[in-house]
């Protein structure tokens, strides 16, 4: 059968008909474990009753007005998002391409607003990805994706991941912001170094420069805080959320400081779809879950349990996994055996996860996942492993045993 869909992805030969908490069930009627969450976006599962509810209960209301009118939903969620972080404002999108397209908008705004219209250039990092627009492909620099569409919008000077001196050394006359991903999540889960990341703030403060973060896959409870800039003790001046915020539903957002928004006034940004009153509902009731007491806590716990039983795996399996790196439930195995292959064999053995760059598989399980289900996840990489394995032969069994 020929497809009628642009053919831009490579898709594995699986559709999903239903899905409840952890688990999906394919269209031949097969169980298996989601630890990919569609892409950090499911965070609260599939089907989960409270979210459902929110979103039935909306839709049997009001879905849409437009932003030409007051939306209770959207100034009752924005004031919850500023309470429980650093921002003083948030804008409403419907993905995280257009989140991160905002971000960088804004910080061209906030230099304009200074008088530094000249200002326009970010620092940006190697192995980022912040979206597929023209503006975030500039951003994220991943040549593969920028090739063939016309010259790369111009502002962003792109330095390795990590590397402090290269920000230092990239700061110029017309620098004025860095953006950067704190736990790069398409680039293979690297985590910033504490040292790494509270340098940048310190960069930032010391050249006036806006510190942008996107969070849109390390936010919203995944790291085991609310946001993942909260394990560095230090807040950036404008971030970036989207995929986990809607738990499924399409929703970005932008949260920003006063003074990082000061340039954004009457008619400089814009949405027909974004703040709408069905995604309101949906962010509320994802908010309602993940910042209920003790939610985060019990995510930084399941998350260490992940880790130690990841860590196993990698003792038993060397050949296989080279390195676990991540933080919370997102972890990242970088393996010794192709990624995709290693996903595939993964799907044979019923259970998601999704690559990255660097070889790497993600492991990124709704929040709600159990302390049995995430063994049991750990149990299918295992036998996932194996398929990569040589058993002994015959005679060298005999002779290991003699
Ligand atoms: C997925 C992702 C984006 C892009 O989000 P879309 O909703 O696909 O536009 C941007 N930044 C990061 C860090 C992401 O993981």
């Amino acid at each position: 059968m020929t497809s009628a869909l642009l053919p831009t992805y490579a898709r594995c030969h699986l559709a999903f008909e239903r899905g409840e908490g952890v688990w999906l069930t394919s269209t031949d009627g097969e169980k298996y474990l989601d630890f990919g969450s569609s892409i950090a976006v499911t965070s609260l599962g599939h089907a989960h009753p409270h979210l459902n509810r929110a979103l039935i209960e909306q839709a049997q209301k009001l879905w849409i007005t437009s932003n030409l009118f007051e939306i209770p939903e959207a100034e009752a969620f924005a004031k919850r998002l500023t309470e429980a972080t650093f921002a003083d404002l948030v804008f409403f999108q419907n993905s995280g391409a257009e989140a991160v397209e905002l971000t960088i908008k804004m910080a061209r705004k906030w230099n304009t607003a200074n008088g530094a219209q000249d200002r326009f250039h970010m620092i940006t990092f190697e192995g980022a990805f912040h979206g597929r627009t023209l503006a975030t492909l500039a951003a994220g620099g991943n040549p593969k994706y920028l090739d063939g569409f016309g010259p790369r919008m111009p502002g962003f000077d792109t330095v390795p991941f990590g590397d402090l001196d290269a920000v230092k050394a990239a700061i110029g006359p017309q620098t004025g912001a860095i953006l950067v991903e704190p736990i790069q999540g398409e680039g293979g889960v690297r985590v910033g170094a504490p040292e790494f990341i509270r340098g940048l703030r310190a960069l930032c403060d010391e050249h006036k420069l806006l510190l942008c973060f996107d969070e849109v896959q390390s936010g919203i409870g995944r790291t085991g805080k609310f946001f993942a800039y909260e394990l560095y003790g230090v807040a950036p001046d404008i971030l970036a959320s989207a995929k986990g915020i809607g738990g499924g539903f399409p929703l970005g957002a932008v949260l920003a400081t006063a003074e990082a928004a000061k340039g954004m006034g009457l008619g400089t940004h814009g949405t027909t779809y974004g703040g709408n009153p069905l995604a309101m509902a949906c962010g509320a009731a994802v908010l309602d879950v993940v910042l209920a007491p003790g939610f985060l806590d019990d995510v930084a716990r399941k998350g260490l349990l992940l880790r130690q039983a990841l860590a196993g795996l990698v003792g038993e399996h060397p050949d296989v996994i080279a390195e676990i790196r991540g933080e919370g439930l997102i972890q990242g195995l970088r393996l010794r055996v192709p990624n995709a292959d290693f996903a595939a064999a993964a799907r044979a053995e019923k259970l998601i996860v999704i690559p990255a760059a660097e070889n790497v598989v993600r492991i990124l399980p709704p929040l709600i996942v159990s302390d049995d289900e995430i063994r049991e996840g750990v149990r299918r990489l295992g036998a996932a492993c194996r398929h990569f394995e040589i058993p002994p032969a015959h005679g060298d069994k005999q002779g290991a045993n003699t």
